[in-house]
């Protein structure tokens, strides 16, 4: 007789069906799995076994072959442990199933208990997509499964478990939620700008550069709050919708990130890898394509921390991903594709000694080294980062305990507000984003404004290669303050902004 039963295969984020037939035919007692499976199903064969005979079943003396279809397209993952162990069962003289058509995925270990897989949220929209409705999963992914709409998700704690659910032996008890756990996201989303003391400026230019989705580089010595101010930006952006999460989270299941206190990704995330990492680290990668930092940081923030420690060719491979806000990745002839719009936020040290142009320290570098140092800031990548901004050591004064300022809350309602402007101005691109030809559109200057911003060129000493940076910026400027037309107030705002020159020079 023959079995099928239903499961998926990941690819890039997305998922699809595959069905696991299982046949047994007289001969010597052996398991052969077919259907371009990979390393980790052959080995299912060596863990399949002990798990049914220590589960209290006994294997087939037979000759059985496993079957995964469509057999064309390759396939890898521990999750068709169970599909495959629950085929060889229902071949021992089972009638219908009254879970026929369900959906089945999950590892198993030698004793049969079964546990928890990465990509079973993109495994399961892949197999909702093919209208299964029913999926049986791990106790540990159900969480995960269950923010798909319009599925019903049935956790199993072991092989005996699963088998008596999927033939009927017990009634099915569907997952109503244990209430998602997200502590890791939401310590961090506790955080908040109010407990930043003494940096309004800083804070201004974080606001400006979320509401317009700019870039931002942040200068300063260390221990001046960089750090402390880049974690809190993807708390001043709007809220993540439910396509937002779904996709997220889906990204994090393959990356194999979600665990016990991370089940459900609904905060923007904050990703900040070291200066060490691996071109498939930030970019995604491997035979078996995974997301990257930069998909991690999907609808969020990717912080590079001491930007001039990174390698210089890695960061220009950055470009190409910002501009698409994804990443193609080709193995097999077939293209894994994983999105990446991030808000791309970096931070350094003004020089090697890291106190050039700090009052409380004195600068122990050579002008060569300072050179050598602030080379490492120009390049493409640069221009893509809208706003420079100098982050100074909080005053004494400000230390007094007075909180006080603005606070995230507060700058995420300006954000909010600021992004609405935008989206009904320019449909769905932020001022970040726009091209030059839409820059022309959307950011005319009036006659006053524009003798202004010439003078401020000659004066400032301003090439017209930084123009195109500027005029977006004043753009958001122009529209925290809810204004149409842009002002000369806006355009002086946004001159603070003027770029790496400005802070070096001083
Ligand atoms: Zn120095």
């Amino acid at each position: 007789m023959l079995t099928k039963i239903k499961t998926a295969s990941l690819w890039g984020i997305d998922a699809e069906p595959v069905t696991v037939e299982t046949d047994a035919h007289p001969g010597l007692p052996s398991l052969n799995i077919v259907g371009l499976a990979d390393m980790t199903i052959k080995e299912a064969r060596d863990r399949i076994r002990p798990a049914i005979m220590n589960s209290g079943f006994s294997f087939p003396g037979n000759r059985i072959t496993v079957n995964l279809s469509p057999a064309a397209r390759r396939k890898e993952g521990s999750h068709f442990d169970l599909p495959v162990a629950l085929g060889i069962l229902l071949l021992q003289g089972q009638d219908e199933s009254p879970a026929a058509g369900w959906g089945v995925m999950g590892e198993l270990s030698l004793d049969g208990q079964v546990l928890p897989v990465r990509g079973a949220l993109p495994m399961a929209i892949g197999m909702r997509k093919c209208g299964i409705k029913k999926i049986m999963v791990p106790e540990g992914n159900a969480e995960e499964v269950s923010i798909v709409e319009d599925i019903d998700v049935y956790p199993v704690s072991d092989l005996k478990n699963a088998f008596n659910m999927y033939t009927g032996r017990v009634a099915p008890v569907r997952y109503t939620g244990a209430g998602a756990r997200d502590e890791e996201d939401r310590e961090r989303a506790a955080e908040d700008y109010a407990d930043v003391i003494g940096q309004e400026n800083v804070k201004r230019a974080v606001t400006v550069a979320a509401a317009g989705a700019h870039g931002i580089l942040m200068i300063g010595s260390p221990g001046v709050g960089k750090t402390m101010i880049a974690g809190r930006m993807p708390g001043i952006m709007p809220d993540l919708d439910y396509e937002g999460a779904l996709t997220l989270t889906q990204i994090y299941s393959i990356a194999g990130k979600l665990n016990e206190k991370r089940q459900i990704i609904r905060e923007r995330p904050f990703v900040a890898p070291h200066t060490t990492i691996t071109k498939a680290g930030l970019l995604g990668g491997g035979a078996r394509p995974r997301p990257g930092a930069v998909s991690l940081a999907h609808e969020g923030i990717l912080f590079l921390d001491e930007f001039g420690e990174f390698d210089a060719k890695l960061l220009d491979m950055l470009r190409q991903p910002m501009e698409d806000r994804k990443i193609v990745i080709t193995r097999d002839g077939r293209n894994a594709v994983f999105p990446c719009s991030f808000m791309l936020v970096a931070a350094s040290n003004p020089c090697k000694c890291g106190y050039l142009g700090d009052p409380r320290h004195e600068c122990t570098c050579t002008q060569g080294q300072i050179d050598s140092y602030r080379n490492r800031f120009s390049g493409p990548l640069l221009d893509r980062i809208d706003i420079h901004v100098r982050v100074e050591a909080a005053s004494e004064g400000s230390l007094d305990g007075k909180a006080g300022g603005l606070s995230t809350p507060e700058m995420k309602k300006m954000v909010t507000e600021a992004r609405k402007i935008q989206y009904e101005r320019q449909g769905s691109c932020l001022n970040g984003e726009l091209t030059p030809a839409q820059l022309k559109r959307y950011c005319v200057l009036g006659s006053e404004e524009s003798r202004f911003m010439s003078e401020a060129y000659k004066s400032l000493g301003l090439s017209m290669r930084v123009f195109n940076k500027i005029i977006k910026i004043i753009r958001t400027i122009a529209d925290l303050a809810g204004e149409k037309y842009i002002k000369t107030c806006h355009i002086a705002e946004a001159l603070q902004y003027r770029g790496i020159d400005g802070i070096f020079n001083r």
